[in-house]
């Protein structure tokens, strides 16, 4: 039974972790946290070595990423942090550090990435070969705390007049995927409800464990983007392509009803509105 967890455990890690340009092998990893909190992010949950690149140090924790740090520090530009050197892997002073800001390369808990490094030269390389700007520390300290409101549009939920049932999601719950707290992001919870339940920041990271395991999808749930309410994931319509991030990127957004998918896909640049049956393995490993 143990040995069986395990190997689902390392399945799964080894599945999502395949085209993530954050994650290195633990050994090159340096992790100042220790005991059972070595490897999560304190503001998020998430996974250090998975977001190693991103990581940034402050006092005695370690964050997946800058933006975290931000929201840790409140805005209050934190003196002591230190970064990852995105070629040397090596945490390196903040303040000397150069970091390259909105890449194609993707972000942590964000859609404006930021990688750092400790040579201008190398930095620019980077620049050369995967765009975005050179700037210090404090500026893209400030890239993060302008995206911070745009981020997951946390801010944007719906009023809703009518109660809705919603998934309720237990407080320490961790994506199984990406090993999120899910219950920061309810806008994008998703649950898959068999012996154990399990819940999601976000229907991509539900549609990996669904493929991985080959499940069935009678027993996978959604929240309505813009009422929160618990939909059957199998009869929902969702958004591919949109200008809204989830915590992890790029998401399929899901609707009640075609109408809705389809309004907001109009405002926010969707390229498609699809069913749950059109949803295609490739298609979430692309996003
Ligand atoms: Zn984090
Ligand atoms: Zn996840």
């Amino acid at each position: 039974m143990f040995l069986r967890a395990l190997f689902i455990i390392v399945s799964l890690w080894s599945f999502s972790q395949a085209e993530m340009f954050q994650t290195v092998p633990e050994a090159n990893a340096t992790l100042i946290q220790s005991g059972k909190d070595k490897y999560a992010c304190p503001n998020c949950g998430m996974h250090l070595v998975k977001f190693y690149k991103t990581s940034h140090t402050h006092e005695n924790h370690q964050y997946c990423s800058i933006h975290c740090l931000y929201e840790a520090t409140q805005g209050v530009i934190p003196t002591d942090a230190k970064v990852v050197d995105t070629i040397t892997l090596e945490l390196i002073d903040v303040k000397k550090a150069f970091y390259v800001v909105g890449s194609k390369m993707r972000g942590t808990m964000t859609r404006t990435s930021s990688y750092a490094f400790g040579s201008e030269k190398e930095a620019l390389t980077f620049v050369s070969d995967n765009g975005g700007k050179v700037m210090n520390f404090e500026a893209a300290y400030a890239v993060a705390a302008e995206d911070f409101p745009k981020d997951f549009g946390k801010q944007a939920t719906a009023p809703t007049v009518i109660p809705v049932i919603k998934i309720e999601v237990p407080k320490d719950a961790k994506c199984p995927i990406c090993g999120m707290f899910v219950a920061k992001y309810p806008q994008w919870v998703a649950m898959f409800e068999g012996e154990k339940t399990f819940y999601f920041d976000g229907v991509k990271d539900m549609m990996k464990y669904a493929f991985a395991r080959k499940l069935s999808s009678d027993k996978f749930y959604v929240s309505n983007y813009y009422t929160l309410a618990k939909l059957e994931a199998s009869k929902a319509f969702y958004v591919i392509g949109a200008n809204v991030y989830g915590p992890m990127g790029s998401e399929l957004i899901p609707f009640e009803t075609q109408e809705e998918a389809q309004n907001f896909a109009r405002d926010h640049n969707g390229q498609k509105v699809i069913t749950f049956d059109e949803i295609t393995e490739a298609m979430v490993k692309s996003l």
